[in-house]
């Protein structure tokens, strides 16, 4: 079987007005859809980063595809891994979206290949695609409720908003409530970095009072703080944190976490430390142990380098002794399908993973038969072939149509920030 065609189609979502310490979603978020067809008639697709960046660098691997046996994934990687790494730097950048780093730009690139190709697999063999990759250790992922503090909007300029706005204790405990309602998630997530920390300790004690022990709660403030800071809130959070939680990300770098741990350790506080901005590559873990800066690792098939990348690295922390959770952007029906089948074959991932999934709408989704549906929080490997996912043509259609009237090309969330809510706003590290 031979790869015989690939298509790109760059397409727009709604994405409400969420904050986090990277600024302002702004209303549509970028996403393309790579279609690869093989000369037996079988097609893979796969979703990944939009905009300008991504699609180029699709596009300048069309030559290189076309008469690819899709079946031979490690040798294109090793390939495209070797090249990269000639071209040298340093991947640690705190300050760039994950996602973002041009360093990574060849695993995200491999990844929609990868994610493409396993799809074409699976459909040739019969089989889903977590069962070519070495089989599931279970049906279901669960996912996690993913709060956001935000404001009024649906995004894409008339969307409905189903949660309003967002900027207190009391709104997160309502958005919670709306989501697990409507998702049945058995974890929660809290993105902060926006509002003062005091604020930010307030909704995760709003959110247990509520929602009780039984759910695992975690707060993700994207490096806004300070070593101090940290400290005070895992102090502040003791409680809240433990049992199944974490605290993710709460300062710049490696060299600040682990001074965070540290300090916690020495009055008596075991609140893991998780990441997915001081650790996005192989070279990060073993230093990020060796610091004890990170205790659980944030993986995504997306930057990582696609599912077996995924697969290796939950094997890798495993060996190290640290725990494996998943990270997501703004995302429709293919990402979380691959997300949830990679997941069903990691499996030391024992946390519910994050999805942006409740914040996109049926209006936007691409895939045949309308959105992926939870049951109790998560997503039942489908009984189908590959990803378990066909693509809806009058849905991509109208996504690309979105596309072409949004006025970006590359998201800019700091650019949203200024022009929506402060003039002067910039992204400062530590905030607090
Ligand atoms: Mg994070």
């Amino acid at each position: 079987m031979k790869i015989s065609g690939m298509t790109l189609h760059s397409i727009a979502i709604a994405d409400p007005p969420l904050r986090s310490s990277y600024g302002l979603h702004a209303p549509w978020a970028l996403r393309t859809i790579v279609e690869l067809e093989t000369d037996s008639g079988i097609r893979g697709v796969s979703e990944t980063y939009g905009g300008q960046g991504p699609r180029a660098a699709l596009e300048a691997m069309r030559d290189r595809l076309l008469g690819m046996d899709p079946f031979r994934l490690a040798g294109l990687f090793q390939d495209m891994d070797r090249e990269a790494a000639a071209s040298g730097g340093d991947r640690s950048q705190t300050w760039l979206v994950p996602g973002e780093n041009p360093l990574d730009q060849t695993n995200r690139t491999f990844a929609a290949i990868e994610i493409a190709c396993l799809d074409i697999i699976g459909k040739a063999v019969g089989r889903p695609v977590c069962d070519v990759i070495g089989g599931r250790v279970r049906d279901r992922v669960s996912f996690s409720a993913y709060l956001f503090y935000k404001h009024a909007g649906g995004g894409g300029g008339d969307y409905p908003d189903e949660y309003g706005e967002v900027l207190t204790p009391e709104a997160v405990v309502r958005e919670c409530h709306h989501m697990i309602g409507k998702y049945g998630f058995q974890e929660i997530k809290l993105k902060a970095g926006v509002l003062e920390p005091e604020i930010e300790i307030e909704s995760i004690r709003a959110l247990r009072r509520e929602f009780g022990s039984e759910i695992p709660l975690r707060i993700d403030p994207n490096c806004a703080w300070s070593v101090d800071t940290s400290l005070l809130v895992g102090e502040a959070l003791a409680e809240e944190l433990s049992g199944g939680g974490y605290l993710e990300d709460p300062c710049p770098e490696l060299k600040g976490m682990a001074e965070v741990r540290r300090r916690l350790l020495k009055r008596g506080i075991e609140t893991p430390l998780a990441s997915n901005v001081a650790v996005t590559s192989f070279p990060e873990v073993p230093r990020a142990k060796a610091l004890d800066a990170v205790q659980i690792v944030l993986s995504d098939p997306h930057y990582w380098g696609g599912l077996r990348q995924v697969q290796l690295l939950s094997h890798l922390c495993s060996v190290l002794g640290m725990g494996l959770s998943m990270h997501s952007n703004s995302h429709l029906g293919i990402s979380m399908m691959a997300m949830t089948h990679v997941a069903a074959a990691c499996p030391n991932l024992t946390f519910a993973c994050d999805t942006h999934y409740p914040w996109q709408t049926e209006r936007d989704e691409v895939v045949e038969g309308g959105r992926i549906q939870f049951d109790k929080g998560s997503v039942r490997i489908p009984d189908r072939p590959g990803l378990g996912v066909a693509l809806d043509y009058d849905q991509l259609a109208r996504g690309r149509e979105r596309y072409e009237k949004v006025p970006f090309r590359k998201r800019d969330d700091e650019a949203e920030m200024r022009k929506h809510v402060d003039p002067n706003w910039r992204r400062v590290l530590p905030r607090w």
